[in-house]
């Protein structure tokens, strides 16, 4: 059927759980987050039995919103690992890019695929720009009609208690976002840029399988003021590479000396004979 061959489509994006190699370990400081996500993420996919229907209900929607780089993507990814839920990837680039004009066969099959492959969690990265606000007039057909479909079938799961599949999003214009989008999310959790004593943790995770020595922790903590996580692992990379950089450089001299010896052996006949 044509959904199929939509669902083929999307696999490229879909990860099981035991190839996302992510876990809550690799992730530095952020242990608040980590806790509330590990309850409200849990129980809805591994004990679905739990929720009768009555005042308890699973949770659906979890928004994850911050400064760009501050591990939203990681704990998405750790979360799904720990429960061990598929991770089904999607954004509206790849809804757009590959499947334009057929958006809502791509919804409808993700939605399907994520059923078959439950427990799933169905992973929006900037959701902003998939389910951003209604421009009142200026919105454009398509992304209206995605933004329709994707709510029909996010309703579906509100309704019923045994589907064992959640929606998380992550975006840092959580502003833009449609107001009717925000309600669905009933748990919206802020990732905000890392305090001193956050950097410290984030940076000895970083550091962790490194042979290092000698460095001052708290100091770089210190002067790393305003850098997200990524930017702190960007830094750690670019240090790893100073040793590298410096024995290359060793050894473009090394060549270059041999070289410089040989001109002057084969020279110095030459002078040899003036003389
Ligand atoms: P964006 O909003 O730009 O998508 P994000 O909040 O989703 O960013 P991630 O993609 O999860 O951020 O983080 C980018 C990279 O930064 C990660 O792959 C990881 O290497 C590093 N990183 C960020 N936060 C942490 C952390 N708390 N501990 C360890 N590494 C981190």
């Amino acid at each position: 059927t044509p959904d199929n061959e939509f669902e083929k489509l999307i696999r490229p994006t879909v990860i099981p759980a035991s190839k996302i190699g992510v876990t809550f370990d690799d992730i530095g400081a952020l242990a608040d987050i980590k806790e509330s996500l590990q309850e409200l993420v849990m129980l809805p996919l591994k004990r679905p039995d739990l929720f009768t229907g009555g005042l308890l209900k699973p949770c659906r929607g979890i928004l994850l919103f911050g400064p760009p780089g501050t591990g939203k993507t990681m704990l998405a990814k750790a979360i799904a690992n720990e429960a061990g839920a598929t991770f089904l990837n999607i954004s509206m680039s790849t809804v757009l890019s590959k499947w334009y004009g057929e958006a809502e066969k791509m919804i409808r099959a993700l939605f399907s695929l994520a059923a078959k492959l439950a427990p799933a969690i169905v992973f929006i990265d900037e959701v902003d720009s998939m389910l951003g606000r209604r421009d009142q007039a200026n919105e454009n057909e398509l992304p209206r009609r995605v933004k329709n479909e994707f709510m029909t079938h996010w309703d579906g799961l509100l309704s019923k208690t045994n589907e064992r599949i959640l929606v998380l999003a992550a975006t840092n214009r959580p502003f833009d976002l449609d107001e009717a989008i925000v309600r669905r999310f009933e748990h919206r959790v802020m990732v905000g840029l890392p305090t001193s004593e956050s950097r410290e943790l984030i940076l000895k995770k970083l550091l962790a399988k490194e042979k290092v020595e000698g460095i001052d922790f708290k100091e770089l903590a210190t002067i790393t003021e305003g850098y997200s996580g990524s930017d702190l692992k960007n830094l750690c990379v670019t240090a790893a590479y100073r040793p590298v950089r410096e024995l290359l450089q060793k050894e473009k001299q090394k060549e270059k000396d041999k070289k410089d010896n040989a001109v002057a052996v084969k020279e110095e006949p030459v002078t040899n004979d003036i003389s």
